[in-house]
């Protein structure tokens, strides 16, 4: 192993700190460029960009893990790649290539390899690209030119101090509409967030619930992590809708529910007024990985699931067996894991 950053590992939150090196490619004349690694943590960008005015943009987030014996690896790049190029689509943006979203998010985890956290303290290399429309345009169309990038920043556990579940309250507003930006990675739906979120965490709420845009009855997102929920007889239950964002540590969860813990999976409606069926719930991404619910608020009344102090069992094991694979401590399902060498 390098010899790693002068960081204080084991006091790291989820803040922007300057790692050493960023990829930059540029698309232009109808190609991306080849790409390369630079120091300069700014960008230059004409006032016209669609990315200031349009929010012709799109991200993705994903982890480097520092393995017991030394080694990095990613968790499923591939899987980031594809919805990127999702997102791209939806926003009439070029496509990143699989094979180059992975290698730029390889060539920047190696760059910066002494910010890769060690394995004892729970801590991960948290992983940015984004596409961004760039370049003279003042109409709505378009943009002429793009951006793609990839950034990392070290980042802490989530949770500190173990799982601790907490509370949440549905919203009046919407992320996303029916058949709007839902399922796309852009920052327009985290801009229209942003409001519900505050008004939330005014009423002493961890984050909103978002129910579902076209009927107000069922449940969509939590925040800006994807729901789920283990039902009395051990089912493991996450919403269908096309405007979830689909979460990969959500699908992640869904194969370690059947193929490690034995539990049906289905995803199917979940209706705000049906959350008696539910013994525990949770939130999934990659920055939290899982955050428990403690209760969900609505129309004045708390629903608590498992415990508003404490994890369900379920959950903890979810939750331990995906984090057993992300830092290579548990075996995992074929291709999930990219060893960055
Ligand atoms: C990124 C994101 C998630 C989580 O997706 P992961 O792939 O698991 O990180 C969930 N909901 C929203 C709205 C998101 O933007």
């Amino acid at each position: 192993m390098s010899k790693l950053a002068n960081i204080d590992w084991n006091n790291l939150g989820f803040s922007y700190i300057k790692t050493d090196y960023r990829y930059v490619s540029i698309w232009k004349d109808g190609k991306w460029d080849d790409g390369k690694l630079t120091e300069d943590n700014t960008l230059t960008i004409s006032e016209a960009s669609t990315a200031l005015h349009y929010g012709q943009q799109c991200f993705e987030g994903l982890k480097a893990y520092r393995t017991k014996d030394g080694k990095i690896q990613l968790f499923r790049p591939d899987e980031n790649a594809k919805r990127m190029k999702k997102s791209c689509d939806r926003l009439l943006m070029p496509e990143v290539p699989v094979e180059k979203f992975i290698d730029a998010c390889m060539q920047v985890v190696k760059a910066n390899s002494h910010f890769v956290p060690p394995y004892e303290s729970g801590a991960t290399l948290y992983l940015r690209p984004f596409v961004i429309g760039v370049g003279d345009n003042i109409g709505v169309k378009a943009a002429p030119e793009y951006i793609f990038s990839v950034f990392c920043v070290p980042v802490g556990p989530y949770f500190k101090n173990g799982l601790a579940p907490v509370n949440f309250i549905t919203s009046d507003y919407d992320r996303a509409a029916p058949y709007g930006t839902g399922a796309a990675k852009v920052g327009g739906n985290y801009a229209a967030s942003l409001l519900s979120h505050e008004k939330a965490a005014e009423k002493g709420f961890s984050d909103c619930i978002y129910l579902d845009p076209a009927t107000h009855t069922k449940i969509e997102e939590v925040g800006s992590a994807n729901f789920f929920g283990i039902t009395k007889d051990n089912k493991f239950i996450t919403p269908k809708s096309p405007s979830i964002l689909p979460s990969i540590t959500k699908y992640s969860l869904m194969h370690i529910a059947k193929e490690y813990l034995g539990l049906e999976v289905e995803e199917a409606d979940v209706p705000i007024d049906n959350m008696d069926i539910f013994s525990e719930t949770g939130a999934c991404g990659t920055a939290a990985v899982i955050t428990p619910i403690g209760g969900i608020q609505h129309q004045g009344n708390l629903h608590v699931f498992y415990s508003e102090t404490e994890v369900g069992p379920v959950t903890k094991k979810l939750y331990e067996t995906l984090c057993g694979i992300q830092f290579g401590d548990v075996e995992a399902p074929e291709g999930w894991i990219y060893e960055v060498k």
